[in-house]
């Protein structure tokens, strides 16, 4: 340890070591024989590993995606400019949809690319998980449908991002718009800052998937109950309102029965869907577990939520679940609470009441949606 304490004190010191009269009286000499040149390259390499362990950790400390496609557009822009920078991820790994995010001019940018899916690069990355030119790997894939995409958009480079669980996704990088092709260092640069980036997004959606129910995608029941304890803090200090909802599906068990548990888990799948697609960005709709689901909606008040629940109900009365055989209509009933810093403050009596109000919509002849109130237990025999 001291050893190495005592390397990296010496590099500091270069130019004391230089400036030794041992040093300098021999001066031709080093020069002659290429010592001179050797330290210049090696104080050129030590500065630009120092810069790339910069601008690495400067990556890894993002905490979100978009952050971390943020600064890797910015990190490279003082290099060159590709044509694009894309990033191609799957956001539940158990599923095949990515998403597609992409730059140009180091600006977020509509992308010509279409493609659903990145399995068919899945084999080739776990044999090779490295950044790879990328006519070289549709050479080596020998897959002309599934490269096609990406070769009609001019992609030079490709970094695959691999975990436990396989391809999480695929980092693209387009042709130099300026100049010829990328210099070998330009690509050593790219390769391995790359590497950073895709651990760092690697990291943060295994930390997405910890959240994440795995059937639904979405949130799961730990951290429904995390965000609800932050919010219950927040209203006791501000003079606002936030609302829960629980959502239990009507006569699950009949459902299941005559249709089956696999048609029922498409069910409860494209329910999420309309679930996720009837609320906000900053709402945490979650699968409670079974075939029940809650939904926290942070500063939203009673008129509000019950909005919202309406519409909720009415879709899922709607919605049409893809299924080899028709299926039948699919109905929800609907427990909501609003609470401020007046009403009562833990976690699980606000469950309770919201469902309470989820009961009396049973009660009442299920598909509907019940606000609680304190008159609601003496209407529940
Ligand atoms: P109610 O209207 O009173 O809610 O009736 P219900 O039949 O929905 O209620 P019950 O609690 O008796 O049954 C819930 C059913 O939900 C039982 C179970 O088979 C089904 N279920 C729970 N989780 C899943 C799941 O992940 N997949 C499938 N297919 N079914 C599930
Ligand atoms: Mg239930
Ligand atoms: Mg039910």
């Amino acid at each position: 340890m001291e050893e190495v304490l005592r390397g990296v004190h010496k590099n500091d010191d270069d130019d004391n070591f230089l400036a030794k009269p041992v040093i300098k009286d021999n001066w031709a000499l080093l020069k002659e024989i290429g010592v001179v040149n050797h330290i210049e390259t090696l104080k050129s390499d030590i500065h630009n590993f120092k810069s790339l362990l910069a601008r690495g950790l400067d990556i890894f400390n993002r905490t979100n995606i978009d952050e971390i496609m943020n600064a890797t557009v910015y990190q490279i822009s003082d290099q060159f400019l590709p044509s694009f920078i894309a990033f191609l991820w799957k956001p539940i790994q158990t599923r095949e949809d990515i998403t597609i995010k992409a730059y140009k001019n180091y600006k977020p940018a509509e992308i010509d690319l279409h493609v659903d899916c990145i399995t068919p690069f899945e084999a080739f990355f776990m044999e090779y998980p490295k950044p790879i030119n990328f006519e070289l790997l549709a050479f080596q894939l020998n897959n002309e449908e599934a490269v096609r995409p990406y070769l009609k958009i001019n992609t030079e480079i490709a970094v695959p991002i691999l975990g436990p669980f396989g391809l999480y996704g695929i980092i693209l990088i387009g042709n130099k718009i300026l100049e010829g092709g990328y210099t070998r260092d330009e690509l050593f640069f790219l390769q391995q800052l790359m590497c950073f980036v895709s651990q760092a997004i690697k990291n943060l959606l295994h930390y997405e998937h910890s959240l994440r129910d795995v059937k639904t995608g979405l949130y799961n029941h730990g951290f429904f109950l995390t965000r609800l304890s932050e919010e219950i803090y927040r209203t006791r200090r501000g003079a606002y309102q936030s609302s829960i909802i629980v959502i239990d599906v009507d006569k699950f068990k009949d459902f299941n029965d005559v249709y089956g548990h696999l048609a029922g888990d498409k069910v409860l799948e494209t329910l999420a869907q309309v679930i996720k697609h009837g609320v906000r960005e900053d709402d945490i709709p979650s699968r409670f577990g079974g075939e029940e689901f809650t939904i926290l909606l942070p500063n939203t008040d009673s008129e509000t939520v019950w909005n919202i629940s309406e519409r909720l109900r009415i879709n899922v009365e709607g919605m049409m679940v893809p299924w080899s055989d028709p299926l039948p209509k699919v109905t929800i009933s609907v427990g909501i609470y609003t609470f401020d810093q007046n009403t009562p403050t833990d976690v699980s009596s606000i469950i309770r009441r919201a469902d309470e109000a989820l009961y009396m919509s049973k009660k009442r002849g299920r598909n509907r949606c019940t606000i609680w109130s304190s008159d609601l237990n003496d209407s529940i025999d």
